[in-house]
């Protein structure tokens, strides 16, 4: 099922949550919304299920107009962190009640009803737990109940909010994989919320980047890590460090001086570059600063490097260094970004 979200806006008491929201998911999609707590993930997922309205903007189902319909008419399934299980049911007492609650009209015969709940329990893995009661399984099992129980109703889209939140990390890699499997078996439209951007870059076909209640950019792993589109991506999604610089006649300069790095268009902003974008240098044209810490990772050292600014407090870099590069602390170290991108101010 394709999902179109336009210009969504949703308001509490006079507070944007979310403010011109727009979205296509395509069909068969694993789409995470990722973003620092309070960016309005859960908001959109709610606006999507149904659970609540937008104040302004529509929600397309395909061709449908689904942005007033109640949740029981949009035939969605949804699992959130702390979807707790009926404790008094068994496995199969859990994932059989949406289709056992449902209107005579259309609710499935027994037998059909006992079928379909030992093919889910199939899907999810979990054949052979029937007949458990929740707290005899672990949290992630729990969680796979739950997705089950969400599928049961044959979901148009599975909405997951922080699904693995409550477990713990290992656990949450296995499920992440488990997951993506999972959708690459049963191709169901999936919008997956999560603030792990691990978990998101992992997991997703693409990855929705959200920050105080706008979308501030959407694409593949590769897009939002390799060519983030604002400064807010850059930073968000894994390490970076940023520099004010003003571009003049191609050449960029760093305090008045250039740095070793040319550009296009003159302007003045912001230099952002990764750690691992880096490289030292002898060349007189360079950044260059005192090592003020070292910290070993497994095959690699990351060099923190404070810039003299003046009299006012140093900048502050991080730069990636090979384990056996001369690069000391207390000692100046000279280096060069091999990959940056300038944000106007
Ligand atoms: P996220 O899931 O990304 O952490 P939410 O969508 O839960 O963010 O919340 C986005 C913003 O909207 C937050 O500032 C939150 O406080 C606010 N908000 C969410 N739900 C409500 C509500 N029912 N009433 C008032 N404010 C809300
Ligand atoms: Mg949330």
């Amino acid at each position: 099922m394709e999902v179109r979200i336009n210009n969504i806006r949703k308001e509490f008491d006079r507070f944007a949550a979310l403010n011109d929201v727009s979205l296509n998911i395509a069909s068969g999609e694993l789409i995470a919304l990722l973003g620092p707590s309070g960016s309005g993930k859960t908001t959109l997922l709610r606006l999507i299920a149904g659970l609540d309205f937008p104040t302004d903007g529509k929600i397309f189902f395909g061709d449908e107009d689904a942005s007033h319909h109640s949740v029981q008419d949009r035939h969605v399934g949804f699992v959130f962190q702390h979807y707790a299980l009926f404790r008094h049911m068994t496995v199969a007492q859990n994932i059989g009640f949406g289709l056992k609650v449902r209107p005579s009209a259309s609710r499935p015969p027994k037998t059909e009803i006992k079928k379909r709940v030992s093919d889910l329990l199939d899907m999810v893995q979990l054949s052979g737990l029937e007949n458990r009661y929740p707290n005899q399984l672990s949290g992630g099992q729990r969680q796979r109940v739950a997705l089950a129980r969400a599928m049961a109703i044959e979901p148009r889209i599975l909405l997951l909010d922080e699904p693995f939140g409550a477990l713990d990390a290992k656990v949450r890699k296995e499920l992440r994989r488990w997951l993506r499997e999972f959708h690459d078996r049963t191709g169901h439209t999936t919008v997956f919320v999560t603030h792990d951007q691990e978990e998101a870059l992992e997991l997703a076909d693409r990855v929705v980047v959200m920050s105080q209640g706008k979308i501030e950019q959407v694409g593949s792993a590769d897009d939002v890590y390799d060519r983030p589109q604002s400064p807010f991506v850059f930073s968000f999604i894994g390490e970076s460090s940023h520099l004010p610089v003003e571009v003049k006649d191609g050449t960029v300069l760093f305090q008045g001086e250039p740095i070793g790095l040319s550009e296009g268009a003159n302007t003045a902003g912001d230099l952002f570059f990764r750690p691992e974008d880096v490289v030292l240098t002898d060349e007189s044209q360079a950044l260059s600063g005192k090592v003020t810490a070292c910290r070993r990772l497994a095959g690699t050292r990351i060099a923190e490097i404070d810039i003299a600014n003046n009299g006012h407090a140093p900048f502050h870099v991080e730069v990636e260094v090979p384990l056996h590069a001369p690069v000391e602390l207390g000692a100046e170290a000279r280096f060069r970004p091999t990959r940056w991108k300038i944000f106007n101010k």
